[in-house]
């Protein structure tokens, strides 16, 4: 099964659930994959500490002209939706970082002066930890565009009974490409009107990709009510409620695990995954 864990916004503590989930799950005797595809910034590793077996490079599409077989006819430019070609006095521009690498360019070239090229933008780890499998993607520094590298994760996906995937923060489109094909999604929020104000954008997502969903509300013991009656109202399942716990902050500051630093937090993430696993249909791998 294959459960997401999001936010709506950042901060919320939605890595801490991830980790603890995976390793409660993995310490269960269940076979536990861990995806982080929150590519632009992810601190997952730094909580497992796989040993990182692999590296390799993620690369995209992009187009190559060859300008003496150019006849400077300008469908490439035409066709380019992103203004990431553009063909001017025979003269053809490629603007790299613009590129989607959807082809169109090189497929209308009536001289094949297009081909297809590649640059890196970002790369994958893998590694194993408790016995559990890993894989971080990492955006090259200055790069905008995700997806292709947070697809590049999930192809990667060990084939695992659990496979807990940590999605960016948000309701764009890199948190969708994470999130669509779960069997469930979790979202972790905070009792804050910032929190209960993204959690409903993060509600609404889930909801148009039709995914079953339910929240964790981190930090419960602060803010306010709001979140609880918001739920209630939309009936939405409230899977735990975690406190502010100064142990588990100092313990996420040393880089530790809530469910090792912490004994009862060990049977609150139990709880949580037997919630889960409830919830989840049976027929989902
Ligand atoms: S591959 Fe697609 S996005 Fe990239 S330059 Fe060609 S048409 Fe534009
Ligand atoms: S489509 Fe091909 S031939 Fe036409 S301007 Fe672009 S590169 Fe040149």
């Amino acid at each position: 099964m294959k459960i997401a864990v999001s936010s709506g916004k950042g901060g919320t503590g939605k890595t801490t659930v991830a980790t603890n989930l995976a390793v409660t799950a993995a310490r269960a005797g269940r076979s536990v994959g861990y995806l982080d595809c929150d590519v632009e910034e992810p601190n997952g590793f730094l909580f497992l500490k796989p040993q990182i077996d692999q590296t390799q490079p993620v690369n995209v599409s992009i187009p190559k002209v060859d300008l003496d077989t150019c006849n400077g006819c300008g469908q490439c430019g035409r066709i380019c939706q992103y203004s990431a070609v553009v063909s001017m006095n025979k003269q053809v521009l490629v603007f790299p970082d613009l590129c989607h690498g959807c082809g169109g360019c090189w497929l209308v070239c009536p001289t094949g002066a297009i081909t297809e090229s590649h640059r890196q933008t970002g790369q994958l780890e893998s590694g194993s930890t408790d016995g559990m499998q890993c894989v971080q993607g990492l955006l090259n520094i200055g790069e905008v565009m995700s997806p292709p590298v947070i697809e590049a994760v999930k192809d990667a996906a060990p084939d695992v009974e659990i496979l807990v995937i940590d999605s960016p923060p948000g309701t764009s489109c890199p948190v969708i490409e994470s999130v669509r094909d779960s069997d469930f999604v979790l979202l972790v929020t905070e009792p804050t009107p910032f929190g209960l104000n993204d959690l409903k954008l993060a509600v609404e997502m889930v909801q148009a990709l039709k995914l079953p969903f339910a929240v964790v509300i981190n930090r419960a013991d602060v803010g306010d009510g709001d979140t609880r009656q918001y739920c209630q109202r939309q009936r939405i399942d409230v899977l735990a409620e975690i406190p502010d716990d100064r142990q588990v902050a100092e313990a996420y500051s040393r880089g530790e695990m809530a469910c090792d630093a912490v004994p009862t937090y060990r049977e609150l993430y139990s709880d949580l995954l037997d919630s889960l696993t409830k919830r989840v249909p049976e027929h989902a791998g």
